[in-house]
């Protein structure tokens, strides 16, 4: 059965991570939706755009055209900017940029477009309650901040990147409150979603975990057959 399974949850619960190894597993394609917030804001900032002006960021969408390569690697217009749109600073533009409807709508389009042919796993902040409401699968992670926090300061440290940990504590917690007060697809879990909370567990663990809950909506699905 050809399914689309939609993760959502806060800033750094490990969607992507558990997204892809999944994608890889099930052989399914993997779309971080974060991603294109993250390329919109991006190229807004690049083109000198004010991010409060929704109208501009609007028009600036209507001409970027986002790919993503079969490794993950991001392009805007042909160049690779997947080292470009995971800085911290991007992380807070792309929350900013993400709570325009207009900005929503037209990555939403894309995103529903992309998995209409179904085989995809989508992470995001509003992939089960709007994107994909009928996905087949649909998974809410969170972790405290604390976790959340130390595993993105352990990202930014390999990458050698010069950031506190106090720095992204503090990001984290904003993130968490722009994303889910704002009022256009607030961060939410679907009634129907799994909740996992992944403080505590390793990737294994969680994958394991979601596995088994895969294949117990499969048989249940089987016999309804
Ligand atoms: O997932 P990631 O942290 O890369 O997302 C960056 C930002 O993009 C989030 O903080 C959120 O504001 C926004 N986002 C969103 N809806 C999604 C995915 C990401 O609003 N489906």
């Amino acid at each position: 059965m050809s399914m689309n399974i939609a993760i959502d949850g806060p800033s750094a619960a490990g969607k992507s991570t558990i997204a892809k190894l999944l994608a890889k597993q099930l052989h399914y394609a993997h779309l971080d939706t974060g991603a294109m917030y993250r390329c919109a804001a991006y190229a807004a900032i690049t083109q000198g755009l004010n991010l409060e002006d929704e109208a501009a960021l609007q028009a600036m969408l209507t001409h970027l055209d986002i790919h993503f390569d079969e490794d993950g690697a991001v392009y805007i217009n042909g160049e690779d900017v997947s080292k470009q749109i995971r800085t911290n600073d991007i992380s807070m533009a792309a929350s900013k940029v993400s709570a325009y409807p207009s900005v929503r709508a037209a990555l939403v389009a894309k995103q529903r477009c992309i998995a209409a042919n179904k085989g995809y796993i989508l992470d995001g902040r509003d992939i089960g309650t709007v994107v994909l409401p009928d996905a087949e699968i649909k998974i809410y992670m969170v972790a405290s901040v604390e976790a959340r926090s130390q595993r993105r300061y352990q990202e930014y440290l390999d990458k050698g990147m010069d950031i506190t940990y106090e720095e992204i504590y503090h990001d984290i917690e904003k993130r968490d409150y722009q994303d889910s007060h704002r009022k256009a697809s607030p961060l939410k879990k679907a009634d129907d979603a799994l909740e996992i909370d992944t403080s505590d567990m390793s990737i294994e663990q969680v994958i394991q975990y979601i596995m088994a809950h895969i294949e117990t909506v499969q048989k249940a699905s089987v016999k309804q057959a």
